[in-house]
């Protein structure tokens, strides 16, 4: 069962086809990773399905519905959260504060800023937000201010925020990048750790070839705004069309 199916997405920039015709399906429960050199068109790709960005040509469906024409907090709604390449958290509040914005986002139905005002009031959400840091291993740091925290942590608290959001798909743009060795063998295990916890699908596009082998279920390979490959990562390891890509890096 696919979860999402993108079909004949096109997006240009101007004079720039970012996109050019790009299909992809991705299974329920699956972790899917998106790789390719600069300038490809992942995070083009990523804005497309979270509404940051609209198409020129093509579908997004999603659980059988289009994303397409709806707004960001619309499709975050739906079920679909982002992990961002810079970590969106707010610096002056806790650790447990942030973890409740996403909560009353989705509810509300509003932007993360709005939300930010009704935070302190229900006791459910505090529960609920404190079940969330429990899950990601940072209940001891709860009530340091956000901003005071290391980076891989930063990460991992933006991790539960939008899990916190009990999303049916996550979607990772890069959530290694600029990390130390072991911060980024945290993230893939905590990864790890969330997959086996919850039904859960990721969408994760990835530099560090040691995050893509030890996640993904199946890679895409794209070039150029075009999908080279998709196949196991055994089977993309050493392909050539692989190797080529990733030359001209
Ligand atoms: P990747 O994430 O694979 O590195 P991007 O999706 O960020 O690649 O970019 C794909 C291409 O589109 C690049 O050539 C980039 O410069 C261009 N691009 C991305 N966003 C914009 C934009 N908002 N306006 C103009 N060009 C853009
Ligand atoms: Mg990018």
């Amino acid at each position: 069962m696919s979860i999402l199916e993108v079909k004949n997405v096109g997006k240009r920039f101007g004079g720039l086809q970012a996109l050019g015709d790009v299909n992809l399906s991705i299974a329920e429960n699956s972790c899917h990773a998106i790789i390719g050199p600069n300038g490809a068109g992942k995070s083009t790709l990523l804005n497309c399905l979270i509404g940051k960005l609209i198409p020129d040509t093509g579908s997004v469906m999603f659980d059988g519905q289009s994303v397409l024409g709806r707004k960001p907090h619309e499709i975050n709604q739906m079920g679909i959260s982002r992990v961002f390449q810079t970590p969106e958290i707010f610096a002056d509040l806790s650790v447990w504060e942030n973890v409740m914005i996403p909560i009353f986002a989705k509810r509300d139905g509003s932007f993360r800023m709005h939300a930010f005002e009704s935070v302190a009031r229900e006791r459910k959400v505090v529960d609920g937000a404190m079940q969330m840091l429990d899950d990601v291993n940072m209940a001891d740091k709860r009530d340091l201010l956000a901003g005071s925290l290391s980076r891989g942590d930063k990460r991992r608290l933006e991790m539960a925020m939008c899990l916190s959001q009990n999303p049916r798909l996550l979607l990772l743009d890069e959530p290694t990048a600029g990390m130390a060795r072991a911060d980024t063998n945290n993230t893939i295990e905590l990864l790890r750790e969330i997959r086996t916890k919850r039904d859960i699908t990721m969408v994760i596009i990835e530099h560090d070839m040691h995050v893509v082998f030890s996640l993904a279920d199946r890679i895409t390979v794209l070039a150029q705004g075009t999908p080279l490959v998709e196949d196991t990562p055994d089977r993309i390891k050493g392909h050539p069309k692989v190797q080529e890509a990733y030359l001209g890096e």
